[in-house]
């Protein structure tokens, strides 16, 4: 459950990446003597941001690892606020975001899953973690997701935000309009 009154207060939303857009897994590996990091995303997911664009709210990514992969997310996902610190300095990072749109901390909610995010959790007006979250962190957190991070925990939040808005069913219907023309079908002979 999310208070109503809280989530109709909220303007932005930002995300952790590991073990919220992910389970927390990285795939590490050398091809061609590179080092490559692979993440594995959750396409559900996909939905619960579509349907936030849907409501004409903005998402940012707050990552404390840089990482081609969550550029690639971020770039399929039209998300345009990304940053990535290997020295997870969010803080300052989240503030940017927030001063650019002209949201305060109070209007914004966080989903995170560990210590690095509390910074933010702390600080903004709807705190929420995923089902995977360390103690500290769900302590904070004014929601905890039944769905695991890079399991549609982002969708499944999505869901209870906008419903606690009042906003479910009218984003549901503009996000199938959207979608109700004549798809063109590739055949693979
Ligand atoms: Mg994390």
């Amino acid at each position: 459950m999310i208070d109503p009154a809280i989530a109709r207060r909220i303007k932005l939303i930002g995300l952790d990446v590991d073990g919220v857009m992910t389970d927390a897994g990285v795939y590490l590996g050398t091809v061609g003597g590179e080092t490559v990091e692979l993440k594995r995303f959750d396409i559900q997911d996909n939905v619960g941001v579509r349907l936030l664009r849907e409501a004409n709210m903005p998402v940012a990514i707050v990552s404390g690892r840089i990482s081609p992969a969550t550029t690639a997310r971020a770039k399929e996902l039209g998300i345009i606020d990304v940053f990535q610190d290997d020295g997870a300095q969010k803080l300052g990072a989240f503030e940017q975001i927030l001063a650019r749109h002209e949201v305060g901390w109070d209007e914004a909610a966080y989903l995170g899953d560990d210590l690095p995010d509390l910074t933010l959790l702390t600080r903004v007006g709807l705190p929420v973690c995923v089902a995977n979250a360390t103690p500290d962190v769900r302590a904070v957190a004014h929601h905890v997701t039944a769905a695991r991070g890079g399991h549609g925990a982002i969708r499944e939040f999505v869901e209870t935000f906008l419903r606690a808005r009042g906003e479910w069913d009218a984003a549901v219907e503009r996000y199938v309009n959207a979608r109700g023309g004549l798809p063109e079908v590739t055949h693979v002979a």
